[in-house]
């Protein structure tokens, strides 16, 4: 992941662009993602995607002729969607186009105008400062022409064609943490999940510029939201500190559920907060018109770090521990989502003999206690109408213990997984059945005639 953030580090991306299609390129060497073209003028809601913006060199030169500020030494510092500009200008006529970081004084803020025609550069203060009055040189060789949005999509089938959506953008120059780190945790994670054999849920990765990419995909795909059942936007991962979960809009999805449970047991100085329509694609996913569950994943949020927006967000800034951490955080929130079934007890009149069944103090694992516990928590809990993260949550035990306690009781006959009545459930049962446990056939006979049943109440046996 740190290669891939070094290699894409010096690219200068927009949320339109060569740049883009350059980091979708590189992309496209690790996952079999398709690039999607959409025409500038396309209509995307209340939005249109604009024109697309490309950028060949941009410098300043000082009235010696000796030029200061040069494009190509890094990206940040031309304002993104700049116009062109050619021409000469005395100090006072320049500083109006000049940004800087007063407070920071030698980074280079990173600075855009996507939407009003305007061009700018941006420096450190101390450059600023140094500057002496006469006539400057300006040169802003870009177009601002008809062209393409473009963002990036992979698909990844499950055994059921419901999803989860990630989300990343991917429209930012030479900054390191926000968001190279969000694209190669998400990459990687793609990566691990093609290399799975069975996966309960499809999944679907979107790779596009913030806001109007997600807005973009949202409006070409009005057919595929009743599918996505649970999402995630997961941006600036890179940077050590702390996970930071923002949840749902309605905040008391699935997702947000697996999120917290998964930071309690494994990243404990994590933070949860509830939504708020600011940040990030989040806000158009849970707009009234859509109201998808999509939460977001972050270390430390954006605007929370001091080298937020500038050159100090640069490859010093992220580390492989806080990128493989991410990576991991991902899977593990994932995991709780594929593994949340919930159970019938098939002997649920009294406590089930488990003795009889080899199943009482014949436990393996490190503490055959805590696996007890956990089987009488399932054992009691298991009406068809609480999940193992229910349990979970209700009896503080660890998820991976009664989800791997749920399917020994499984194999040993004492639970059966209820089945939620979805179609998309009943439709590939037999992939869901490989899920994890290579008990493929005895499940596949359970979740077909739990699909043939699904509204009928379970009365027990
Ligand atoms: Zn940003």
């Amino acid at each position: 992941m740190l290669a891939f953030i070094r290699e894409l580090y010096p690219v200068c991306r927009s949320i339109t662009g060569r740049g883009v299609r350059q980091t979708l390129a590189r992309m496209a060497a690790e996952v079999p993602l398709e690039v999607r073209e959409v025409p500038s003028g396309t209509p995307v809601f209340d939005w249109t995607v604009p024109p697309e913006w490309n950028i060949r060199e941009a410098w300043l030169e000082d009235p010696t002729g000796k030029r200061i500020v040069d494009f190509a030494s890094n990206s940040l510092h031309v304002m993104s969607y700049s116009v062109p500009f050619a021409g000469q200008l005395d100090l006072e006529e320049l500083k109006p186009h000049l940004h800087t970081l007063p407070e920071h004084p030698d980074w280079i803020p990173y600075r855009t105008s996507y939407y009003t025609p305007r061009w700018g550069l941006c420096l450190s203060h101390r450059q600023y400062s140094a500057l002496r009055p006469g006539t400057y040189r300006v040169r802003i060789d870009a177009d601002l022409a008809p062209g393409h949005l473009s963002y990036g999509e992979l698909a990844i089938p499950g055994a059921t064609p419901d999803e989860i959506l990630i989300y990343s953008h991917l429209c930012h120059p030479s900054l390191a943490n926000d968001n190279l780190s969000g694209l190669a945790v998400t990459l990687w994670w793609a990566k691990a999940l093609l290399a799975q054999d069975h996966r309960r849920y499809s999944y679907r990765f979107v790779w596009g510029p913030g806001t109007i990419g997600s807005l973009t995909w949202l409006a070409l795909n009005r057919a595929r939201w009743p599918r996505i059942r649970h999402g995630l936007v997961a941006v600036l991962l890179g940077r050590p500190g702390p996970f930071h979960y923002k949840r749902t809009q309605g905040g008391g999805a699935e997702i947000d559920r697996a999120a917290a449970l998964a930071l309690r047991e494994h990243a404990p100085d994590a933070v949860l907060r509830d939504f708020d329509p600011y940040g990030y694609d989040e806000r158009q996913f849970g707009s009234p018109g859509i109201r998808l569950d999509v939460g977001r994943l972050t270390r430390v949020p954006n605007g929370e770090y001091p080298e937020y927006h500038s050159s100090a967000d640069n490859l010093d800034l992220v580390s492989a521990e806080a990128l493989t951490g991410s990576l991991q955080m991902c899977r593990t929130i994932a995991g709780v989502l594929e593994q949340n079934e919930t159970y019938h007890n098939l002997a649920p009149y009294g406590e089930p003999q488990l003795g009889r069944r080899g199943l009482y103090r014949a436990t393996g694992g490190d503490n055959p206690r805590e696996r007890e516990y956990a089987m009488l928590w399932l054992l009691n809990q298991s009406d068809g109408a609480h999940s193992v993260l229910d349990v979970a949550e209700r009896a503080r035990l660890p998820f991976d213990l009664l989800a791997s306690v749920a399917r020994e009781l499984e194999q040993g006959g004492l639970l059966r997984t209820a089945d939620e009545g979805r179609e998309g459930s009943c439709r590939s049962s037999s992939s869901a059945a490989g899920w994890a446990r290579g008990s493929a056939n005895s499940r596949t006979r359970f979740r077909s005639r739990s699909c043939r049943s699904a509204r009928v109440r379970f009365s027990g046996i």
